[in-house]
């Protein structure tokens, strides 16, 4: 409980509701619950004990006009009304009983000391014991028993057994993180030649790449303690909380050394500081406080911080100066053969169909994360069990990724004859125009079955290698390939549908990028005019220049969708016949490969 700024308001209301509450009994319950017994009589009952010399205490009551009374041994308290009596001074005097005014306790001491002293102080502390324990419920989780503890999940030894061989893919990353192992397991070479290893390392990539996971075997090749926390649950309700936090877990790190610290999501806490009025103070202080941690530990006392984020442009600069993270491990998104190696690691838990051909399902699955991938698998295994199989094929896997892209079949989604007949047409008019153009990447499969995701049909499309360059023809191509749907739909139909509403949004994105980031337009030449902001997060972008050229921009922008529209057009114009018969063929199986789709398209 140190060093913990008490909360102020609560208890205030705390002792008040504590002061009612006795003022309440005193008043109230005392006067009833201490009063003894008293059994009433009557007056005959009274003279004969005083003749019987039964009397023990006396006490007349004159203005209440009642007489109490106890027996010999005191044991009970009577009371009789007063009658006339002009002889009771003298019967009382010869029955030998004391009397006088006020001789009879009607309470017990012990238990009047009981109720008035003792219970009070007992309720007092129980409520607060309450009370405390539900403030720092509320302020802590349900294990915060502890005001400011830091609660990290801790794991010793070999974190669930995760080596760097369950990682697949990300070999850089792995090969940056095998040093760390290298010094944990040995760090009297470093030491040796005065070597330091970086206190902080920091993972920046996109969400579901492996992060976690590379921290953790890390933790496991080095079999060294691991204690995971989020960012987010440094910061809370009072001011000063997280700080704590932050130093109990540099503490029990420290105790444990060597071992590994991993903050993921550090962003929630370690945001750039505004100067901003009304900031969030317990973000700074716990922020301030990490950075305190980091600086007071010297080198070399083998407590390595990992932290991770998809946001890095969002960390303050102190944060990633030299000496805290001052390294920097990309974990980006696998490529084609990150993709086949993770989808291999997690097919290892499920019992799989002789001929399964990975490589076609990482090109499927162009783009797809490694958490992706393994939800992709799952799905697969899932859908062998919905069917009855004993073992997961290759069409469980392909339709899983389609689910993973697109959601699943509609199964009750009835298209009007048109409309199908539409939607034949529409992705038609993509592959044709997508194969008709040498660059763009052959046609996996094109369908007309609606999906959960409001799509009524797609074509997939699948890149043959990685791709790190893009050409400006590549990308006109892809803009052109974008609008072949709307293309064939004006074409064959003479009129529009709301179907392209997607085509449309990437196809301007692709283009606005290419004017204003990429450089590909004659009159900005190589002037970035816009930035992007959010790199791991969907890229949002920018602008960065004068309203002048925003206009400029904007009509540039629909030149190019236009050009590559026209030339959708004009590819689609030529092979009418083509375009014809396949969507008449699409149009009766509703889904057809890409062989089917190249063989008509070749005859
Ligand atoms: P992040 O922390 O980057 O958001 P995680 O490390 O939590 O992502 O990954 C989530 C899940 O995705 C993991 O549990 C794992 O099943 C899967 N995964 C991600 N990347 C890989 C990879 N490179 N190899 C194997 N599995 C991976």
């Amino acid at each position: 409980m140190k060093e913990v700024p008490k909360p102020k308001k609560p208890l205030i209301f705390y002792y008040g509701a504590v002061l009612l509450v006795l003022m309440l009994f005193n008043l109230l319950a005392m006067p009833w619950l201490a009063q003894r017994q008293i059994r009433e009589v009557d007056y005959s009952t009274f003279i004969q004990m005083a003749d019987d010399r039964e009397l023990g205490q006396v006490e007349v009551q004159q203005e209440e006009n009642q007489i109490l009374f106890t027996d010999k041994d005191n044991t009970a308290i009577y009371k009789t009304g007063m009658m006339p009596d002009p002889d009771l001074t003298q019967r009382l005097d010869e029955s030998g009983a004391k009397f006088s005014g006020q001789i009879i306790q009607q309470t017990n001491p012990i238990l009047s000391f009981l109720l008035s002293w003792v219970l009070p102080i007992a309720v007092f502390i129980a409520i607060g014991q309450y009370m405390s324990k539900k403030l720092m419920e509320r302020a802590g989780g349900p294990n915060a028993m502890a005001f400011g503890k830091s609660n990290a999940k801790v794991y010793v030894q070999s974190t669930q057994g995760i080596k760097f061989a369950d990682v697949a893919g990300e070999d850089e990353a792995k090969e940056s993180l095998s040093e760390v192992v290298d010094y944990l397991h040995d760090p009297g070479k470093y030491r040796a030649i005065g070597a330091a290893m970086p206190k902080g390392i920091l993972l920046v990539g996109p969400p579901g790449t492996g992060k976690t996971m590379l921290a953790k075997a890390v933790a496991g090749e080095s079999n060294v303690p691991f204690f995971s926390m989020s960012g987010s649950e440094f910061v809370e309700m009072f001011v000063g909380m997280g700080a704590s936090k932050v130093r109990d877990l540099f503490r029990q790190a420290k105790e444990k050394a060597p071992c590994i610290v991993f903050i993921d999501e550090i962003d929630a806490i370690g945001q750039k500081r505004d100067g901003r009025l009304g900031g969030n103070d317990e973000r700074e202080q716990t922020l301030n406080q990490l950075l305190t941690e980091m600086d007071g530990f010297e080198e070399n006392t083998s407590v390595i911080i990992l932290a991770a984020t998809n946001r890095p442009e969002s960390l303050d600069p102190a944060l990633t100066r030299p000496g805290r993270f001052d390294r920097r491990v990309p974990v980006e998104l696998p490529d084609l053969a990150g993709r086949e190696a993770i989808l291999r690691v997690h097919a290892k838990k499920i019992r799989l169909d002789g001929q399964v051909d990975f490589g076609r399902v990482a090109r499927m699955a162009s783009g797809a994360s490694g958490a992706e991938l393994a939800n992709i698998v799952n799905e697969a295994a899932l859908r062998a069990v919905r069917g009855g199989r004993a073992s997961v094929t290759q069409a469980d896997l392909e339709e899983s990724i389609e689910v993973v892209i697109a959601g699943y079949q509609k199964k009750n989604a009835i298209l009007t004859d048109r409309e199908k007949q539409i939607v034949a047409y529409h992705e038609v008019g993509h592959a044709l125009v997508a194969a008709k153009q040498t660059n763009s990447a052959p046609v996996q499969k094109i369908t007309i079955v609606p999906r959960t995701s409001g799509a009524l049909g797609y074509t997939m499309q699948v890149e043959e290698g990685n791709h790190y360059l893009v050409s400006q023809e590549e990308l006109e191509n892809k803009i052109a390939t974008l609008t072949g749907g709307r293309a064939a739909e004006e074409l064959v139909f003479r009129s529009a549908s709301t179907g392209a509403s997607n085509d449309i949004e990437q196809a301007t994105k692709l283009a606005r990028g290419m004017i204003t980031r990429y450089g590909m337009s004659e009159d900005f030449d190589m002037v970035a005019l816009e930035t992007v902001t959010n790199q791991y997060l969907g890229g949002d972008a920018s602008l960065a220049c004068s309203a002048d050229t925003q206009t400029e921009i904007d009509r540039q922008v629909v030149a190019l969708v236009k050009k590559q529209h026209a030339k959708a057009a004009r590819i689609l114009t030529e092979n009418r016949e083509k375009l014809d018969e396949i969507a008449r063929y699409l149009y009766e199986k509703e889904t057809i490969t890409g062989e089917e789709f190249m063989e008509i398209l070749n005859r």
